[in-house]
């Protein structure tokens, strides 16, 4: 098999994504209460797991709470006040957990918490400021099945977030965790307000932080709407397409499929790489095949847009509970050609300053699959410059206060 190379227990590349597929035990030694972040799930409910930080800095969000995670090799200890990450027995890793960050137990001004307005993910903020989802309200439901916001929101998230919530959490964030980016998403709004929602939250975090902000929403039918995000101070704009193959979408995300479609998706994502510092088409591996999610891969880096690629996740109560996650050998292959189309077509990949994603491989992590290490050396020297010259100029646009 290509990429069979990678499949080494020294490579936290490999065993990151070997997470996202099989999980992870909890011995009774861990003491997550005093040690880790809660174990939160919230937005789609990637983040149902537990935050680690392995060698080399690569951040994972292992699944703790779903069935599958039972019968995993990998087991987390705590040893003499440190944590191991063990594999069938054998120490693996010592790991680090992040700590639970001090503003999850502060209260806004009106009074919410703010770990219920907006979560670490990795080292960034998460936030879903805006109301449920459509396909979740139908009946029949028309969610996506593998999404769990409908199970989240007014239970793990607050259902009303008001800009002066989002700004606290937002400030309180920057000041505990030294968040550079802040990451806005929502699902589907009947007459696609979506946009409309949004719009004063960031134009309130962008006003006054000067942080970078992300934005994941449906696709909008009037494309000029992403010239007006653009000018409010948007950095990154993702879509979130799920599956390429079109009969596929139509099972497994029948309101996104019916309400938008695929052909909408990809237009915005052809119009945003034009103008954005960064456009992502966001594809779940394991719920089609591995040759669409290649053909999905190509597409995207052809229009100059970057792949996120997450690896399926069967999330307790959702519709998919009970289907089986990818096997991590047939996911690796997809991680280096993702990467390799990116290098090869010299799309911006990994040089905004502190960004570390935890709920799915970052595109630049699909270099631990490739065979060969030092590949790409000189434009992964280019990558590093441009990481560099970004940092400066992010530095000098942060608004303080
Ligand atoms: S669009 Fe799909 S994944 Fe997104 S919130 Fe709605 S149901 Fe969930």
């Amino acid at each position: 098999m290509k990429g069979e190379k990678v499949i080494s227990a020294k490579n936290p590349g490999w065993t990151k994504l070997d997470l996202f597929c099989k999980g992870l035990r909890l011995d009774p030694s861990c003491d997550l209460e005093a040690d880790a972040r809660p174990i939160q799930r919230t937005r789609a409910g990637l983040g149902s797991g537990l935050e680690m930080i392995l060698p080399d800095d690569v951040w994972v969000n292992a699944p703790v709470v779903e069935a599958f995670a039972e019968n995993s090799p990998y087991c987390l200890h705590r040893e003499d006040g440190k944590y191991i990450l063990k594999h069938d027995g054998e120490a693996r890793f010592e790991v680090s957990l992040p700590a639970r960050p001090a503003f999850y137990a502060q209260r806004t001004s009106s009074g919410k918490l703010m770990s219920q307005i907006g979560v670490l993910q990795g080292t960034y903020l998460g936030i879903y400021p805006t109301k449920m989802c459509y396909y979740w309200t139908l009946s029949p439901r028309q969610n996506c099945k593998f999404c769990s916001v409908g199970l989240n929101l007014g239970r793990e998230e607050a259902l009303e977030k008001s800009v002066d919530d989002v700004l606290e959490t937002v400030l309180a964030a920057r000041r505990d965790a030294g968040i550079t980016f802040v990451h806005f998403n929502t699902g589907y709004q009947k007459g696609d307000t979506y946009l409309d929602d949004l719009e004063p939250f960031i134009r309130a975090v962008h006003d006054r932080t000067g942080l970078l902000i992300g934005v994941q929403t449906p696709a909008h039918p009037d494309l000029k709407r992403y010239d007006e995000l653009k000018k409010m101070g948007v950095n990154n704009i993702s879509f979130c397409f799920e599956l390429f193959d079109e009969n596929r979408l139509r099972e497994v995300c029948p309101g996104k499929s019916e309400y938008v479609g695929l052909k909408r998706y990809l237009d915005a994502i052809e119009y945003c790489a034009r103008s954005f510092d960064t456009t992502n088409g966001e594809i779940i591996a394991g719920l089609e095949s591995p040759a669409s999610t290649l053909e999905a891969i190509d597409w995207i880096t052809g229009v100059g847009a970057v792949p996120t690629v997450c690896v399926f996740r069967p999330l307790a109560g959702t519709d998919y509970e009970n289907v089986p996650p990818p096997k991590a050998e047939d996911m690796a292959p997809i991680f280096a050609a993702s990467y390799r189309r990116c290098m090869e077509r010299g799309l911006p990949i990994g040089i905004a300053p502190n960004i570390k994603v935890s709920m799915v491989m970052l595109p630049e992590e699909g270099r631990y699959f490739l065979e060969n290490p030092k590949e790409y050396r000189l434009k992964r020297m280019k990558l590093n410059a441009m990481k560099k010259a970004f940092g400066l100029y992010f530095n000098s646009r942060l608004k303080m206060g």
